[in-house]
């Protein structure tokens, strides 16, 4: 913990008064002219005097709630070897968003993301039994992801801090008693932050699993978009809405849709027969039923399928995913489907594409004026080129629960919680001793909180054109204690602010000579201490000023009742 009394006489402190060049958001922007974060190079912070005090502050909420929920805190390496990202495929899925590096043997290492496989291990080595679970462990630990795009300061960082944790169950039932309590602890956490927070549906993505939630704060910065409904309370990341699937009429208009009834493989001779068309027909538009499942190739605005090409990505379409390389210009996998206006829809998913963030579901589309795909962050997720034109769900869409007309609003992701099931403990083959003295296969959660992050949303949610405004338990200080003057007015400041110390207020106290009381008072709303002390003119008689960073108000006090008042 940052000492009680901080004097900015001799803080490391640098105030700007400009924007930075290249800062979009508003916490990106104040965070640095307050001095609170440095950028060391793009999506790497340095955490000045002031920040590393919201972090820690920040990280002690973390952790007090973790530990009060049961969890038991670890410290994993970050430095990690490629053999247990190797088992589960996420050397690979990962793709660029790993940073990777050799060791002097040429042996491949990679920086942690994320932290399952390894967490697995650990259990793996450590329980053997069912009387060593269920067992919940968390850390505090810097991450590495080469995010395609870092920007917004550290809302999105290369290298950030996040709370990840880890529970393990012998069943179902078990683990759904550890997401609860994480689940709460985490409301908790966002609660005593200060952080509005919304909890909706998420999609598990590469993470895997099944049920899976995101903790989000509503800001204009955020980089995810939620559907929300008034009526009856459905609330989902808009990647993770889904509509009904209807069944396919002939929305397109274009060659009517008939059941194509080929047993086996559809190929592109009985396909162009069924259509009347010759195999080397290029067409605008082609629906495609096959094993009961209408497999949709959609063809935006009057770009056309060649069917010679699609042929041999019908070929495994009898296991309804049909890859589609050329249709896209890149690996992926193409779903049909109908859409809640009843039109005929495409669904891609790339593959190992490093444009593509691990866990993008899958991207769909209606063939309905510029709506070619949907639940998709442009820009994050992929660059759009010519064949997709984005949109995300639209406000007004149909709320897949009650059919009242969806709203839509931007926030940042601040936690996600998973019920990852087996996935990993199958991998490594995490079994205990059950009960019955038969081995039992282990079932995980995993649990995330950008603590990073959190601090930069919190900036956006509070912060007003004069500068930051913290939360009381997240502030670096409770007072700021303001010398507007010389002589006298230093000496009763410094006076007071031991006072308030030994009181067990935390002071930080501007007690700078040749710095005019107009810069301190505007440093002083930049940097953002909710209680604003000052030491001017009144002191002669005994009087003080106290403000209020967020409301604005001032009050004329004595000096006894300030302390009263504040200690
Ligand atoms: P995003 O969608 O913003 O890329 P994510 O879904 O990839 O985040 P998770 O894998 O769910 O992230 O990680 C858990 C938490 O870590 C997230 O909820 C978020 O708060 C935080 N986080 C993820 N990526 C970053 C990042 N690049 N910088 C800062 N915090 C991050
Ligand atoms: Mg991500
Ligand atoms: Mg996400
Ligand atoms: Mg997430």
């Amino acid at each position: 913990m940052a000492a009680r009394l901080q004097r900015m006489s001799r803080l490391m402190l640098k105030t700007l008064r400009e924007d930075p060049a290249d800062a979009e958001t508003l916490s990106h922007r104040l965070l640095v002219r307050a001095g609170y974060v440095r950028r060391t190079a793009a999506g790497i912070w340095t955490w000045l005097p002031l920040g590393k005090q919201v972090l820690e502050n920040v990280t002690r909420i973390v952790r007090e709630e973790m530990d009060a929920a049961g969890a038991q805190e670890v410290l994993l390496p970050a430095l990690l070897p490629r053999e247990p990202y190797e088992t589960t495929g996420r050397w690979t899925e990962y793709g660029e968003l790993l940073f990777r590096l050799t060791d002097r043997k040429g042996a491949d290492y990679l920086l942690g993301p994320t932290h399952e496989e390894i967490f697995t291990q650990v259990v793996k080595d450590q329980c053997t039994s069912y009387k060593d679970l269920p067992v919940m462990l968390y850390q505090i630990q810097t991450k590495y992801r080469d995010e395609a795009r870092p920007r917004s300061g550290v809302l999105r960082g290369r290298e950030f801090l996040m709370k990840d944790s880890y529970s393990f169950d012998t069943s179902d039932e078990e683990l759904a008693e550890s997401y609860r309590l994480h689940r709460e602890a985490y409301v908790r956490i966002f609660t005593r932050l200060g952080l509005d927070h919304r909890i909706v549906s998420a999609v598990s993505g590469a993470m895997g699993g099944s049920a899976s939630e995101e903790f989000l704060a509503p800001a204009a910065a955020g980089e995810d978009t939620f559907a929300d409904c008034p009526s009856c309370g459905y609330a989902a990341n808009t990647e993770a809405v889904t509509f009904p699937l209807k069944p396919a009429g002939n929305p397109l208009g274009h060659p009517p849709l008939q059941e194509l009834d080929t047993p086996g493989t559809p190929t592109i001779e009985t396909l162009a027969e069924h259509l009347g068309v010759p195999a080397s027909a290029t067409l605008k538009n082609l629906l495609v039923k096959v094993d009961g499942e209408i497999t949709a190739v959609g063809v935006p605005g009057d770009r056309e399928v060649d069917l010679g090409k699609l042929a041999e990505h019908l070929a495994p379409a009898t296991v309804e995913l049909v890859t589609a390389e050329d249709f896209t210009g890149r690996p992926a996998l193409v779903r049909g489907y109908v859409g809640p206006q009843g039109l005929a829809g495409i669904a891609l998913r790339y593959l190992a594409d490093p444009r593509v963030a691990p866990g993008t579901s899958w991207i769909t589309g209606a063939n309905k004026p510029d709506t070619h795909a949907r639940n998709v962050v442009c820009g994050r997720d992929f660059e759009v080129d010519e064949y997709l034109d984005v949109a995300t769900v639209e406000p007004g869409d149909p709320c897949p629960s009650c059919g009242a007309g969806l709203r839509l609003d931007r926030a940042i992701e601040i936690g996600h919680i998973f019920q990852l099931g087996r996935k990993y403990a199958d991998a490594f083959g995490l079994d205990v001793l059950g009960r019955d003295g038969k081995p039992v296969r282990v079932t995980m959660g995993s649990y995330g909180i950008g603590v990073s992050r959190a601090v930069a949303a919190l900036a956006e949610q509070t912060a007003d054109d004069k500068g930051l405004c913290w939360p009381d338990e997240v502030a670096p200080a409770d007072v700021h204690l303001v010398a507007a003057g010389r002589g006298a007015q230093t000496e009763l400041a410094l006076e007071l602010a031991d006072r308030l110390a030994a009181a067990g207020v935390r002071v930080l106290v501007d007690d700078r000579t040749g710095v005019s009381p107009g810069v301190k008072f505007t440093d002083a709303e930049l940097i953002g201490v909710p209680r604003i002390l000052v030491v001017g003119r009144g002191a002669a008689q005994g009087l003080v000023e106290l403000r209020d960073r967020r409301t604005g108000e001032r009050e004329e006090v004595p000096v006894e009742a300030a302390v009263e008042r504040l200690a």
